[in-house]
């Protein structure tokens, strides 16, 4: 056994089985109203609005980590999206072409993806997910609600928090016309404290990994971040996250690392390759590598929610976020990293599909090993089209790098 495996996985399976079941239902019932929000969309708002949250990033990671996005993207592409946007999208617009979900495979009761009331996007992250939402609301006849985020942000000023503030502030009306209720602003702050409840835990979770061996790995990571990313402002992910560390403290405190004889640590920069979790979870293990941390998973931490001033604070959370950064904050933030997590070298994942997620294609790489002294390995793939992946060289490139690392 390379791998140690996280025992709270059960409780997760349990926490996300419930989750889309509750979905299901709503989509059933003329009493529940059912948002669309993209991955670090104001989540807290439609929940304080009582809308059920459906999240299309998570859907098309499942698209991808059930290896069926490649299949369904040709279908996207046929009807005018390139293939070289983004494969969340173009995934999940051809499996909804198809009639196919990955929800049905794994809750046979479940037959379709939940209908939506609204779509509600923050470009935050990148401009698809306005596209990707569009070409929806437009199918289901639903309307769409949106913010506009800079991007490339050096500092966050308060100019730019009050700009999105402002929008936060502007979306309650129309969204109020659909929700069953009327917005309540003690309601709003209860759901911020419990996502940043949840974003601490999480925050703390992902802190493990600093210990030497860690106790987690970035492949565990992309499993154990479904709560924050779809259950964020409930009592349940707070809950799960408490479970899942008081087992990662557990093994720090018995010295159990999540792979048999840490060698190296490497921080993973960029999106997961869905399809190829397990595959790299393994490689990595039997080469006794430990992939500890990720720019990804952190992007989850919202250290700035304070429900004493929610829209302020949300604004304020849903700006800082890595992705939309300058460069140079974004080199000093990896350099933090490497120093915090202890790593020995930093895999980039050119995505051909994400370019707001891919940091490898302008020296970034280069400029950080210049500075730190850590060295780099650039791999090209997808989050979602394995077409853009070859095994075989990926497999190559991590050997040699680690036999790098060993002659350093
Ligand atoms: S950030 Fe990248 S992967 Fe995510 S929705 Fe935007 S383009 Fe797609």
């Amino acid at each position: 056994m390379y791998r140690k495996e996280i025992a709270a996985n059960n409780e997760l399976k349990q926490v996300m089985a419930d989750y889309y079941h509750e979905l299901n239902h709503a989509t059933k019932s003329d009493d529940e109203k059912i948002a669309w929000c993209s991955s670090v969309g104001p989540a807290e708002i439609l929940r304080s609005l009582d809308f059920k949250v459906y999240f299309p990033e998570n859907h098309s990671a499942l698209l991808g980590s059930s290896r069926m996005a490649t299949d369904f993207i040709p279908y996207a592409n046929a009807i005018g999206y390139s293939p070289e946007v983004c494969s969340y999208l173009t995934a999940d617009i051809g499996a909804y072409l198809k009639n196919v979900t990955p929800l049905s495979r794994a809750y046979p009761e479940i037959k379709s993806i939940p209908k939506p009331d609204v779509l509600v996007f923050n470009t935050n992250q990148c401009r698809e997910v306005q596209d990707w939402f569009s070409w929806f609301a437009n199918e289901f006849k639903a309307p769409l609600v949106g913010i506009s985020t800079p991007r490339s942000v050096g500092t966050v000023t308060n100019s730019h928090i009050k700009f999105i503030e402002q929008q936060m502030e502007e979306i309650i009306e129309p969204l109020e016309k659909i929700s069953t209720i009327r917005f309540n602003i003690n309601k709003l702050k209860e759901i911020v404290s419990l996502s940043r409840e949840c974003s601490d835990l999480w925050k703390k979770v992902l802190d493990t990994a600093a210990t030497i061996p860690s106790p987690l790995t970035f492949f565990d990571g992309t499993i154990q971040m479904g709560p924050a990313v779809v259950l964020r402002g409930t009592q349940i992910a707070v809950d799960y996250y408490e479970i899942l560390l008081a087992e990662l403290q557990e093994r720090v405190e018995t010295n159990i690392g999540a792979v048999d004889n840490e060698r190296y640590r490497l921080y993973w920069e960029g999106m997961p390759i869905w399809g190829r979790l397990r595959h790299y979870s393994e490689l990595f293990a039997r080469l006794k590598v430990c992939v500890v941390a990720s720019t990804y998973c952190n992007s989850w931490i919202f250290t700035a929610f304070n429900e004493r001033d929610p829209f302020r604070s949300m604004a304020k959370a849903y700006t800082e976020l890595f992705i939309v950064r300058s460069d140079e904050y974004k080199e000093k933030y990896l350099r933090e990293m490497t120093e915090f997590f202890k790593i020995d070298g930093i895999i980039f994942h050119d995505a051909k599909t994400c370019p707001h997620n891919t940091n490898a294609r302008y020296g970034m790489p280069q400029r950080l090993e210049v500075e730190t002294g850590v060295p780099n390995l650039i791999i090209n793939g997808d989050l979602n089209d394995v077409r853009c992946l070859s095994d075989e060289q990926s497999r190559t490139g991590i050997e040699a790098f680690i036999e790098q690392l060993e002659e350093a």
